[in-house]
């Protein structure tokens, strides 16, 4: 089986992704690229569901060079963003508050210092139809230097140079959409500046968090 180890990953990180509640069942997908290969979650299967068998694996050009169902309808955003970016590893999700921020603004504000770990000021990539080359092209314009992007109207979508490192930006930022969302409830939040967060980032560069 080509890329057996990745795809035994894809459902681990898919199991782990439904059980956390930061995807329902089918909504969402997830990758793996190793040399020319990307190794995808595929469509219409719950994410906690998955078997290795399930998972297709592609060659750059999205053929289908191993596996029997067919791959997420999302595959044109994750070879594209795979084009673009030196990522390995791709979780996409419609996560509660990442669709809620996505749905009302066109960037996510930093209001803690830890956006800085996904590159800082989050975007949102302006709507299209799921699956599209449109929105394949919009995502891969929003996550230039940054780790993840907001999809308006849609969820979002996170990278990594490795699974465990894409869920745990996905995690990040649906957690930073959430502290958001609240804030707002309670009063306006304070926006950090751009000096308070280049004081952070010196600050890590002397003593790592
Ligand atoms: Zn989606």
């Amino acid at each position: 089986m080509e890329m057996a180890a990745e795809r035994e990953r894809l459902c681990e990180i898919g199991r782990r992704m439904v059980e956390t509640g930061l995807v329902l069942g089918t909504s969402g997908n997830i990758s793996v690229r190793r040399g020319d290969l990307v190794a995808v979650t595929p469509g219409g299967v719950a994410l906690d569901r998955l078997t290795p068998a399930d998972c297709p694996v592609l060659d750059s050009s999205g053929r289908v060079v191993d596996g029997a169902r067919a791959p997420s309808s999302e595959v044109p955003m994750h070879l594209a963003v795979y084009e673009a970016t030196d990522a390995a590893a791709i979780v996409h999700t419609h996560s509660q508050y990442a669709v809620v921020v996505s749905t009302t603004m066109t960037e996510l504000p930093p209001i803690h210092y830890n956006a800085l770990l996904l590159g800082g000021v989050v975007r949102v990539a302006p709507y299209a139809t799921y699956g599209t080359p449109e929105l394949a092209a919009h995502v891969r314009a929003a996550l230039a230097g940054r780790q993840a992007a907001l999809m308006q109207n849609h969820g979002a979508i996170a990278i990594g140079h490795d699974l465990d490192q894409a869920l745990s930006s996905a995690r990040l930022l649906e957690w930073l959409c959430t502290v958001y969302v609240q804030a707002k409830m309670v009063g306006e939040p304070r926006i950090l500046t751009e000096e308070e967060l280049v004081a952070v980032i010196e600050r890590a560069a002397q003593s790592p968090r």
